[in-house]
């Protein structure tokens, strides 16, 4: 029942979504789009979709799990943004150390080697660390990001 509360929602609410987070194939789609089948099937899919983006990109989900693992450990009082940075960099020299002496078809098939999981564990640190200092700085990531993809794009137009 619940699923299908949710998947009437987001039927109902697919076109706002859509514009949201996948605009181009979404848009592609509706053109597509004739029968109530098709809208079914579509819709389902945006559910799928979405799912998919909540259970991995949920930024303030993951924002409250990291602030209670810090509480729960009084660790708060480390975290400041010296810290977070320093970490943060810390973090990221674990990842490029995998990949120093490697050349680059090593590095390009890094993930069929027994490093596979290491690459996996050293990005998942950048990005804790990367989420927690934005919590405590009170960026939202999200559009963050969002703002300097387009600067970018409109820096380096093709
Ligand atoms: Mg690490």
């Amino acid at each position: 029942m619940g699923l299908l509360l949710i998947y009437a929602k987001v039927s109902f609410k697919d076109r706002i979504f859509s514009k949201i987070i996948f605009s181009g194939s979404i848009t592609e789609a509706e053109t597509e789009m004739e029968s109530d089948t098709k809208r079914k099937r579509k819709s389902y899919r945006v559910f799928v979709i979405l799912m998919i983006f909540k259970q991995h990109m949920d930024i303030k989900k993951i924002q409250d799990r990291l602030a209670k693992f810090a509480k729960d450990r009084n660790w708060e009082k480390f975290h400041n943004p010296k810290n977070l940075s320093m970490a943060l960099n810390v973090e990221c020299s674990e990842l490029v150390e995998i990949f120093q002496w490697l050349d680059t078809t090593q590095s390009a098939d890094i993930m069929l080697s027994d490093e596979a999981e290491h690459v996996q564990e050293e990005m998942a640190d950048i990005m804790i660390y990367l989420i927690r200092m934005a919590d405590i700085l009170k960026i939202d990531l999200s559009r963050a990001v969002d703002d300097k993809i387009i600067k970018n794009s409109k820096k380096y137009p093709f």
